[in-house]
């Protein structure tokens, strides 16, 4: 038994290294968090913590340990410009996104680096140090870059060796929260490979209550979320537990997440209820365990006459926990229906021979779903459209979508895919091969269009002037923006995409400074159609 439990930490050492040493704060500000680790978004799980900038932007952005930089992103989405940092002696990578600007050596290396390559993105990694840091140093300026919804440090640590993401919470103990979770509502599912939503109940209405189901195999989900002193914001449970007479059959706690999981959000969540703080007790067939594979898989079996004592138990990172105790009974004995269900195990083929196929791997979704497909009636621009299963559905792997070219259709090289997941659009650009145009990962279940893009992007004539910055807007209403240029006087001039706002920021360099000028700008979308534009600028 003692040597079961020396293993067990020993691996979580190696999970989680240098546990017990507290990290330095990364932002020169009163520290007040606005999100935590591995809250539930739309359509991920949150691998940081989100501190509060009370809406300025270019705060001081510190390293948190001595290290050096390696990794520089330069990106129009995502974490807009962010800095990795390595730290060997504790075997951590910290990470800090959405920022305006690097620290001055880093920015003049950047703009070597971009005008040498003419490339307006970046993502390079230092495999030897370049720029060392040292615990506290100067690393960068905070902003509002990429997929941010408003000026924020979005901040991470890594495993090292493993690029896991690990809670930060680990690293600064005095971070206080005092507040218990609000656990709000106990959901009930039908489980029968396929999980069906039977009802929810408000906490008050369960607790020391004896709840009688339609059901012989139940998981149970809650509505749940946490409050931390310091900060009007809601944060995700840290850890959850499931005990039925009270044995444990079901528990995570959420201290370390891989990047390829991060689609299994949705079938840890259920998106189909338009609820936002939904985490099941129980996984399914082809989904993740969230942290602890030991556990099992949460489903509670009922016959006529069983009478089974549950509670549940939400934690937050500090302890503070939130509980919930009922009794449940089944109403008959069910038995199950397995005919139409497909193994979510196994790879699926969908077609109608004629007009498209899905190939779905293994473990692509996480449930024995029975899969439905309709062929919808086409407007306007679209050659093909179907819906299959739907858009709260996981797609745990990427899956293929292929779109059989009939032979009297003309400029396919214009054809892109539109998909609705999350309430976002999502557009794919194909490959033309075999009289098929195929999309090779898409990631979104629901309405899938393939339609034609033959408009080109817009060009505001509109400029925005700020101090040492012109800001161009334009915008592509199909397929959305591929490539962009600005050349002043026929010089290349590196510009930085802000997706979010449909925005070009040309940063002006000191020899365009003061002078009237041509500037030449020119954008594609993603299936090549361009625009361009010249104008007059004064600098
Ligand atoms: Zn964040």
């Amino acid at each position: 038994m003692r040597f079961k439990y020396f293993l067990l930490a020993l691996v979580l050492a190696v999970e989680l290294p240098s546990l017990g040493q507290n990290l330095g704060m990364p932002l020169d500000y009163l520290i007040s968090l606005s999100g935590n680790y591995a809250a539930l978004r739309k359509n991920h799980f949150h691998m940081g913590l989100d501190f509060r900038t009370d809406n300025k932007e270019n705060l001081r952005i510190l390293s948190v340990e001595d290290g050096y930089v390696s990794r520089v992103v330069v990106s129009p989405n995502g974490y807009g410009k962010a800095i990795y940092v390595h730290h060997p002696q504790i075997g951590l990578t910290s990470i800090y996104a959405h920022l305006n600007a690097f620290r001055p050596d880093i920015e003049a290396w950047l703009d070597q680096v971009q005008y040498a390559l003419k490339r307006n993105t970046i993502d390079t990694s230092f495999t030897r140090p370049r720029f060392d840091v040292r615990k506290g140093e100067h690393l960068a300026f905070s902003g509002n870059t990429g997929s941010s919804e408003g000026p924020h440090l979005h901040f991470e640590i890594r495993n090292l060796r493993t690029e896991k993401t690990i809670n930060p919470l680990h690293y600064y103990t005095q971070i206080e929260d005092t507040i218990q979770p609000l656990l709000s509502k106990i959901l009930f599912y039908h489980y029968e490979g396929e999980s069906i939503f039977i009802h929810s109940f408000p906490k008050e209405d369960v607790h020391k209550q004896t709840l009688e189901i339609n059901s012989g195999s139940v998981g149970i989900g809650i509505s749940a979320m946490d409050k931390m002193n310091n900060t009007p914001n809601t944060f995700g449970i840290y850890a959850f537990r499931l005990y039925e007479d009270n044995k444990l059959i079901y528990q995570f706690k959420l201290d370390s997440l891989d990047f390829r999981w991060q689609s299994h959000i949705k079938a840890t969540s259920d998106y189909g209820l338009g609820i936002s703080d939904v985490y099941k007790g129980f996984f399914e067939n082809c989904s993740f365990n969230l942290t602890d594979s030991n556990s099992k898989n949460g489903i509670i079996y009922l016959n006529k006459g069983d009478n089974k004592y549950i509670r549940l138990e939400v934690y937050d990172f500090k302890g503070n926990m939130s509980s919930v105790d009922f009794n449940l009974t089944t109403t008959a004995d069910f038995f199950a229906d397995k005919s139409r269900q497909i193994n979510c195990q196994q790879e699926q083929i969908l077609t109608d021979q004629k007009s498209f196929q899905i190939m779905i791997p293994s473990k692509g979704l996480a449930e024995n779903y029975t899969i439905e497909y309709t062929l919808e009636k086409l407007a306007t621009n679209e050659v093909f459209k179907m819906t299959v299963l739907d858009s709260s559905v996981a797609a745990l792997k990427p899956y293929q979508l292929s779109y059989f070219i009939p032979k009297d259709q003309v400029d396919a090289t214009k054809l892109y895919l539109e998909t609705r997941g999350d309430n976002r659009l999502k557009t794919y650009t194909g490959i033309i091969q075999d009289n098929a145009l195929t999309f090779p990962k898409v990631k979104n279940y629901g309405l899938l269009i393939v339609k034609y893009d033959k408009k080109s992007p817009i060009i505001s004539p509109e400029l925005i002037r700020k101090t040492n910055k012109v800001i161009f807007s334009a915008k592509d209403e199909e397929s959305g923006i591929g490539e962009y240029q600005l050349y002043i006087e026929g010089l290349w001039r590196k510009l930085y995409y802000d997706e979010k706002n449909n925005q070009f920021v040309y940063s002006i360099i000191s020899s365009d400074k003061g002078k009237k000028v041509k500037a030449l700008l020119e954008i594609a979308d993603q299936v090549g159609n361009k625009n361009s534009k010249t104008m007059e600028i004064l600098f």
